[in-house]
């Protein structure tokens, strides 16, 4: 008797020799028609592995991350086939699936690989595709696997080898095809029915320079034709509101070979953008009871030894930076916490004064490696909108409640409606990896549970994966083109008030830890614009877009009027510019479009007559002819909808 338990806990009892293929049609047939792979125990596998022991049993379809996987490494097998009835002679080394698709890097000797040939390739893996051929595991000794690829003069197969032990290789096979694979396909190639080779690229063999340079082949594959369309739109329509085009195109941001590479300088509109997102921020957090406070960018090195953040950015950040005075070193800041931490110690406190938040818009210096910079997303300078709360164990709750609805209240303002939430607690199988008391770290994960679940959140919660130093939840969120986001970390620290003897004294009167969270509804000022670009393409909220009004003028005819319509724009707090350059309005009206201005005010002889004013909407919708007063009044009731009030 062979015993399968399923994920939702329920067992079902075979006889015989069964494959996860057979489960899911035991399920239902329909369900077995979606199923492309499977995980018995913690071990990826395939739907037609036999299970002989009992053990947990999950069934994956493309809809499932797991399924997915399977899919495009199984589209990754099929890649190397084309790949080599194409170029006799490659030299496959290896080929995984990725977030989005897969790639093979591949040795191609003297050929190459450029974008006229990938429809060629294409057509190729469709056509292996369409044999439906089996997937088919099979163990080979070290032995043979070595004399196969020696044979063929593949030395990077050799390499994989040699690092094998011998009983455990496995290859795979389809059609007339074979591979070194650990396994985890999908049951036949006929399942994969759109491919598309999206880009080549070289890659060093181990990621080492100095090995030989590879050809990476990147591609994607559907089960639908109409997905991988609807997947090529997608990454048209990214590529438009990648952040890095849209900062230049609307003068946000630049960089400057001269200042240096990841440090973003930001341009007058982009600078007043970030300031209206501080003072949004900043008017919420003195509701919610946070104190701002100011510190240096630079801080002594022992500063960031006492915090072990000297350890953990040391080596691999910017070095010290030497004064006249010998021994005397200190660092660009990495992270504010500790300076934040002394500004807690200048004072005893009582639980009474508990909890004290401090806030900074702080900016920290980090050094990525030039490779890993990305426009505003990855960067060496950039400011958090940085808080820490010092409170009491018992607090916690009602301080975690607090910022789950800060954060909220910033992803309503900002137009993220679309997101999840993720508990991450301690593993408990190992509790010696863990800082601080048993009784408060229950504490502590169950003063995040019960604040997400009074909020509301759609959250889940993932042992193992907190910091050693405390419990945390991340806050997930979709953009409009469904790429995920992990914004708004609230972190539990019981690790730097250890550090830097953090105290206060009690109601018993004797001294006590508090706790540390550390939070930033943002992130950083430098990503979270990046994301809100990518996110609403450039069309920010009204409230904080750079330019709310366009006034365009006819003819020069009209230029006093338009200047009076523009003051009067300004006395009512809107942000408005006037277009007076000697151009047609046609031409006037598509610039004001690129620059995504969301209202174009057309004055003219009939508007001066009435002394009215013609408003036009970004995308094309008119208003008509309003007055000053009531076209005032539509942006603020556009505004209203976005922007509310913060209540605690
Ligand atoms: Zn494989
Ligand atoms: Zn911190």
């Amino acid at each position: 008797m062979i015993n399968i338990t399923l994920p939702d806990n329920s067992v079902r009892s075979y006889n015989d020799v069964i494959t996860p293929m057979d489960v899911a049609k035991d399920i239902s047939e329909g369900f077995a028609r979606n199923v492309i792979s499977a995980k018995f125990n913690d071990t990826t596998i395939e739907t037609s592995t036999p299970l002989t022991t009992d053990g947990k049993l999950t069934l994956y379809t493309w809809r499932d991350d797991e399924g997915k996987k399977a899919f495009w490494h199984s589209s990754s097998h099929i890649l190397a086939q084309a790949l080599e009835e194409l170029y006799p002679g490659v030299k496959l080394s290896i080929g995984p699936a990725i977030e989005n698709g897969f790639y093979y890097d591949v040795d191609l000797g003297s050929n190459s690989i450029s974008d006229k040939d990938f429809k060629t390739i294409e057509n190729k893996m469709i056509e292996i595709a369409r044999g439906k051929h089996d997937f088919k595991m099979k163990s080979v000794s070290k032995a043979d696997a070595l004399s196969k690829y020696k044979v063929e003069g593949n030395e990077y197969k050799v390499e994989l080898i040699e690092n094998l032990t011998d009983g455990n290789i496995t290859f795979c096979d389809h059609s007339t095809f074979t591979d070194l694979c650990r396994g985890g396909h999908i049951p036949n190639t006929g399942i994969v029915k759109a491919v598309k080779v999206l880009s080549v690229a070289g890659a060093y063999w181990r990621g080492d320079e100095n090995n030989k340079q590879l050809t990476r082949v990147y591609g994607i594959s559907f089960p639908k034709q109409k997905e991988l369309t609807e997947y090529l739109a997608l990454l048209e329509e990214a590529k438009k509101r990648d952040h890095r085009k849209l900062g230049k195109q609307l003068e946000l941001f630049t960089f400057s070979q001269k200042v240096g590479q990841g440090l973003p300088l930001w341009l007058p509109k982009g600078a007043a953008l970030r300031g209206r997102l501080e003072d949004f921020l900043k008017k919420a957090q003195q509701k919610a009871g946070y104190e701002m406070v100011v510190t240096p960018h630079i801080g002594q090195k022992e500063l960031y030894v006492t915090s072990g953040h000297y350890a953990k950015y040391g080596e691999d950040s910017f070095q010290p930076i030497k004064t006249p005075k010998e021994d005397e070193e200190f660092l660009l800041k990495p992270m504010n916490c500790p300076h934040h931490c002394e500004i807690y110690n200048t004072k005893p406190f009582s639980y009474r004064e508990l909890p004290k938040r401090y806030a900074e818009f702080g900016t920290v210096y980090r050094y990525e490696q030039s490779g890993e910079l990305h426009g505003l997303t990855r960067v060496r300078g950039f400011t958090q909108d940085d808080a820490h709360i010092f409170c009491t164990p018992d607090q916690l709750d009602a301080e975690f409640k607090n910022v789950i609805d800060l954060v909220l209240y910033v992803f309503g303002s900002l137009g993220f409606e679309n997101f999840t939430a993720q508990v991450s607690v301690r593993d408990l199988d190992n509790p010696d990896k863990y800082i601080g008391s048993v009784e408060n770290w229950e504490k502590a994960e169950q003063a995040i549970i019960n604040a997400a679940k009074d909020k509301g959140l759609d959250y889940v919660i993932e042992s193992g994966e907190a910091a050693f130093y405390g419990p945390k939840l991340d806050f997930m969120v979709k953009d409009a083109l469904g790429r995920q986001w992990q914004l708004g970390t609230i972190q539990v620290d019981y690790n730097l008030p250890e550090r830097f003897d953090l105290t206060y004294k009690g109601a018993d009167n004797e001294l006590h830890r508090p706790v540390m969270i550390h939070r930033a509804p943002f992130g950083s000022m430098e990503r979270f614009v990046a994301i809100l670009l990518e996110h609403t393409g450039g069309n920010f909220p009204l409230w904080l877009i750079p330019e709310q009004v366009i006034v365009l003028s006819i003819s020069e005819k009209f230029e006093k009027y338009a200047e009076k319509v523009l003051n009067l724009l300004e006395n009512n707090e809107i942000r408005a510019l006037i277009d007076n350059r000697n151009e047609t309005m046609g031409k006037k009206i598509r610039d004001a479009e690129m620059q995504k201005i969301p209202y174009m005010i057309i004055v003219g002889e009939n508007e001066e007559k009435e002394n009215m004013i013609s408003v036009r909407q970004h995308g094309g919708e008119d208003l008509g002819m309003i007055s000053v007063e009531e076209f005032t009044n539509v942006v603020e009731t556009e505004i209203n909808k976005t922007l509310k009030q913060f209540i605690v």
